[in-house]
């Protein structure tokens, strides 16, 4: 993984979507942006793996709220292959609230409140490499 870490980033199909039947729809558009899928699971997280992972928002007012809704239902974890790849997604996932989310970004279509929020993105190459080993082990990538 290390020698294309700039490549890669990681990306989650949030709970709402998934729940909405929006995966296949929200895949589509990763492929037709020019995304390789690297690695891709589909998993319900327990609250606490859901807490691990958003450790750095412990304690922001939502931590409670946004780790019950990231353990409310099943959610796709990817990793995702492009040259820029974090800025890449961040721009096609849009603004953390769609309310503010551009025209044609993933939550500007697939989300429908700041909290539910349809996708996760990486926001640096460093959270990247870290995400990535939460979820996925070298045996899972392809
Ligand atoms: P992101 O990098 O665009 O995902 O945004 P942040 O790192 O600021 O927040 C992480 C996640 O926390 C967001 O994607 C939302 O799911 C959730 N979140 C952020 N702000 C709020 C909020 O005001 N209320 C709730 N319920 N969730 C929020």
């Amino acid at each position: 993984m290390a020698e294309q870490a700039g490549n890669l980033t990681f990306g989650i199909i949030k709970p709402d979507a998934v729940r909405a039947g929006r995966t296949g729809a929200v895949l589509q558009r990763v492929l037709d942006a020019g995304f390789r899928l690297r690695a891709m699971k589909l998993i319900h997280l327990t609250r606490r793996e859901a807490e691990g992972f958003y450790e750095v928002h412990r304690e922001r007012p939502f931590f409670g709220e946004l780790t019950a809704f990231m353990s409310s239902g099943p959610c796709v974890v990817l990793a995702l292959e492009k040259e820029g790849a974090v800025r890449a997604w961040r721009d096609l996932m849009g603004a953390t609230d769609p309310a503010k989310a551009d025209e044609g970004t993933l939550r500007k279509e697939f989300a429908s409140s700041i909290g539910e929020n349809a996708v996760h993105g990486s926001d640096s190459e460093e959270n990247a490499q870290i995400e990535l080993a939460y979820f996925f082990s070298r045996l899972e990538f392809v």
